[in-house]
């Protein structure tokens, strides 16, 4: 938590903006501005009303490039925090205002979908377009953009860009940082920035990732452009598999992808992960799912290579279908979000999880390590309902795994962070980077792993310092995301 930066005040900030935006781009609602001051995870602290500040003192809906750039050049000049979001979904803190009277940032209103081209194979949209959305209109075409985290019903293009995002189809389509072709944003001072749409360049250092994964921390996206694909979904084939160790799942599949073969969906669940997905099959077992995708000759190739990679590893095989209808009930869209408010309240009980990644040699050590550690160190170990993990991305030389705790809160829920999720937290990211791994696969840093920032980056932890000086000078742009909180 942190002063405000400005010497302007709340009220002068406000009058600023509604000039330059016009009032109904402006909302000062005090309830809005108390839910806009976290994000999900405080989940269980706002879900009973619980909002400490500090709260923003405005969030803004720009409706185009040059009115975000408005908003960032008088945010830099008058030491304004900006903090940006688009479909906030987002689960690591990277939406909480720390900054007392930031700006919010939201670009959900340029939500136009600017180019769909089907000869280059490209689509191009504004950041507060949902994914879903265009999802829908591109199959209704006969494509698709291969990209479907969980949360794809909600999720908008700015935040997707910004936290390197990666969905289920991953090993075959990649993360949103195989997708993106090129992009605008805007920098802190107001300054328009586009990467053209190209198949690849050699020319310089490739400065699309100076955006993609910034958590608004050095730029606001306002434009993307993202492959495009053929959709074929009656090639698909869909296998499950049940192993008695998690080690031969992840074996299998660290055989398949390091062969080259590249399933859509690759993912290997520990038996207590497995039973909150699959209790119709799973008897107890660890599972394996995995899709083969594309054109019909490559899948049915894929599907071949699965069926020998299971010919020799003990195994019960699943009916297909079931491992089919699993997709169906999968995304989370408002709705499912509105049960699990009413579940959190009626029940005080929530899950919640970190993603990690880690190489191939290390992974069933990662996740015995986690499993050992937490029975053995957590405080509140007999409140966990659940503890498990799964691989769910994988590639030539590791996974990530997907570590899920479920717990029922024992303390008022203002103390639920430190006494239950922190911890939880701190221990699996301190196995990862123990092992060699990354503290964070897919979901940021977000306000809460910055305290293992330096721990992460190493000596390359001065080339990201540095970037975020030359791009951020004032330091306005999402304080306290990617690196703690500067006082
Ligand atoms: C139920 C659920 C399932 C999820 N499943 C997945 C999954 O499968 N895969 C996955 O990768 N993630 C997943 N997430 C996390 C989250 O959905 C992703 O991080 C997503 O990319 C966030 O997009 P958003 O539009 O909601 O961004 P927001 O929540 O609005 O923002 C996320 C971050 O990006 C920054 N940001 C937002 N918009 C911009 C912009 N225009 N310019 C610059 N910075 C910006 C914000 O400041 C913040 O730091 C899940 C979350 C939930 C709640």
């Amino acid at each position: 938590m942190a002063d405000s930066l400005s010497f302007l005040g709340r009220a002068e900030i406000v009058a600023r903006l509604s000039d330059m935006l016009g009032p109904d781009a402006v909302d000062t609602n005090e309830q809005s501005l108390r839910e806009a001051s976290v994000d999900r995870f405080k989940k269980y602290s706002a879900v009973h009303g619980i909002f400490d500040g500090p709260f923003p003192c405005a969030i803004v809906y720009p409706r185009d490039t040059e009115e975000v750039s408005a908003v960032l050049r008088f945010a830099n000049d008058n030491l304004v925090a900006i903090v940006p979001r688009t479909g906030r979904t987002a689960t690591e803190g990277g939406l909480e205002t720390v900054v007392a009277d930031s700006i919010v940032l939201d670009g959900s209103r340029m939500d136009r979908v600017l180019k769909i081209d089907t000869q280059d194979m490209m689509l191009t949209v504004q950041c507060g377009v949902p994914l879903q959305r265009v999802e829908d209109e591109v199959r209704a075409l006969g494509y698709t953009t291969g990209h479907s985290p969980q949360s794809k019903p909600l999720a908008q293009y700015g935040g997707l860009v910004a936290t390197r995002s990666i969905g289920q189809f991953s090993t075959l389509y990649g993360a949103i940082e195989d997708m993106v072709v090129g992009l605008e944003a805007v920098l802190a001072d107001g300054t328009i920035t586009r990467i053209k749409n190209v198949p690849r360049r050699a020319a310089g250092p490739d400065i699309r990732h100076l955006v993609i994964g910034n958590e608004g921390a050095f730029a606001f996206v306002t434009e993307v452009t993202v492959k495009l694909w053929p959709y074929q979904p009656e090639n698909n084939r869909y296998f499950g598999f049940l192993t008695e160790d998690f080690g031969t799942g992840v074996d299998a599949l660290r055989e398949l992808v390091v062969q080259g073969y590249r399933p859509s969906v690759a993912r290997v669940y520990s038996p207590e992960d497995a039973r909150q997905h699959f209790a119709h099959f799973h008897d107890g077992r660890n599972v394996v799912i995995l899709v083969a995708e594309g054109p019909r000759r490559l899948a049915d190739a894929t599907a071949e290579a699965i069926e020998e990679v299971f010919s020799d590893r003990q195994h019960v095989r699943v009916e297909d279908s079931l491992v089919q209808q699993w997709f169906d009930n999968l995304n989370w869209g408002q709705d499912k979000i509105d049960r699990e408010k009413a579940d959190m309240l009626a029940h005080s009980h929530l899950g919640y999880t970190t993603e990690v990644s880690v190489d191939w040699s290390r992974v069933v050590e990662l996740y015995e390590s986690v499993m050992l550690r937490v029975r053995a160190e957590f405080a509140h170990a007999d409140d966990l309902t659940m503890l498990g993990a799964h691989s769910s991305h994988s590639y030539q030389t590791g996974t990530n795994l997907y570590f899920v705790y479920d717990y029922t809160i024992g303390c008022d829920p203002r103390d639920e962070i430190t006494q239950y999720h922190e911890p939880l937290n701190a221990i699996v990211v301190e196995e990862a980077l123990r092992l060699g791994g990354s503290m964070v696969h897919h979901h940021g840093i977000g306000k809460y792993r910055t305290p293992w920032t330096a721990e992460e980056h190493g000596s390359a932890l001065e080339l990201l310092v540095r970037v975020k000086k030359a791009l951020d000078p004032h330091g306005i742009m999402n304080p306290g995301t990617i690196f703690p909180l500067e006082r």
